[in-house]
């Protein structure tokens, strides 16, 4: 694929994805005119010089991009630079761009240029197709190189791979993996999904949220993947654990389609069912009258309507803290932090 150069900052359907650096270069033009003379167009022989030095410069820019591994330049900028020496007048043209990393799998015009193939868009396509055969095996251990290779590569399309080994060795249960592999894994898993834009990282953790809902719910948070829409097509009653779980991240911008979202949430939340219910005190078995709670583990406690069961669980787990509704206090907690996010976001978007 052709490097790209703009002079804008952004692309039109694609979604740079990496700063890599700003690249310069010059290329001097030797005349003895005045830079008037030659834009005024008075001269046509030294403007096809100062053209063709301008060719080479584009050259020499895009030479420097392929060697850093950028899919683009973004926000060109030209500089003609008049420099007096020997009695004669030189130019300097310089042009000065940034470097960057590409997503174009929304971009079907760049997607499409196939007549040429970079070396790098080739080693890139390599290591992807062999990696991803590799790790069809479930036991496959990515290697330091493997690590340095999807890093530096942005293997993206290794990420279903990748997250689906991060929560099988993130699961306490498993103990037999090598430590070192587990230690690669955790350090490179974070930088690795913060690489990849918000929506394409999100349909990946999004897509299997119950092979370790727990685990899911703690990469949403790490990598700040708060997502509404997906939230809202998991708004069954049995998912409520999850689902509160998922709502203390944040994303990256709030839309109103997303407070809309937020607010189907905040309803789902209000309208729950109850799992446990009250009944009336005896006024003796407690030592006082009123309403007991009867959690869904059948528990019996003397609480504050609202209130979460006292009883102290086996094995040490603590006390039950549920609900009538089966809610934690940390999660009730977590519902209005996030019902004054909606508040917040409501007088923003809506003012
Ligand atoms: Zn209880």
């Amino acid at each position: 694929m052709d490097i790209l150069i703009t002079t804008t900052d952004s692309i039109e359907g694609a979604t740079i994805t990496r700063y890599i650096e700003v690249l310069r270069t010059s290329v001097v033009v030797g005349t003895d005119l005045a830079l008037t003379d030659l834009f005024s167009g008075t001269n046509r022989k030294y403007s096809s010089q100062l053209n063709n030095s301008y060719d080479r410069a584009m050259v020499n820019l895009k030479m420097k991009g392929f060697a850093v591994g950028a899919d683009a330049i973004v926000g060109l900028h030209t500089d003609f630079e008049e420099i007096f020496g020997k009695g004669k007048t030189k130019f300097v043209v310089s042009l000065v761009g940034t470097a960057v990393k590409l997503d174009c799998s929304r971009m079907p015009s760049l997607k499409t240029q196939t007549d040429t193939v970079s070396a790098s868009t080739l080693r890139r396509q390599h290591l992807m197709l062999t990696l991803r055969k590799k790790m069809n095996d479930d036991n496959y251990a990515l290697s330091v190189d493997d690590w340095d290779n999807i890093l530096n590569y942005s293997l993206w399309d290794l990420a279903p791979f990748i997250y689906r080994r991060y929560l099988l060795l993130n699961k306490a249960t498993v103990s037999n993996v090598p430590l070192q592999e587990k230690k690669l894994l955790l350090d490179n898993f974070i930088p690795f999904f913060k690489s990849m834009n918000y929506n394409d990282a999100a349909d990946v953790i999004y897509g299997d949220v119950t092979t370790d809902p727990y685990g899911t719910a703690d990469v949403v948070n790490k990598l700040q993947l708060f997502h509404p829409e997906k939230i809202c097509s998991l708004l069954q009653p049995e998912n409520k654990h999850l689902v509160i779980a998922l709502l203390k991240a944040d994303k990256p911008n709030y839309s109103l389609p997303d407070l809309q979202r937020m607010r189907q949430i905040v309803d789902y939340i209000d309208n729950l069912p109850d799992t446990g219910h009250y009944i009336e005190g005896k006024g003796t078995l407690f030592g006082k009258t009123g309403t007991l709670l009867v959690c869904e583990r059948g528990h019996t406690s003397a609480v504050e309507l609202g209130g979460h069961c006292t009883e102290t669980l086996d094995r040490g787990l603590g006390i039950c803290n549920l609900n009538v509704k089966g809610l934690t206090e940390a999660e009730i907690e977590v519902i209005s932090m996030f019902k004054q996010k909606v508040d917040i976001l409501s007088s923003l978007l809506e003012k």
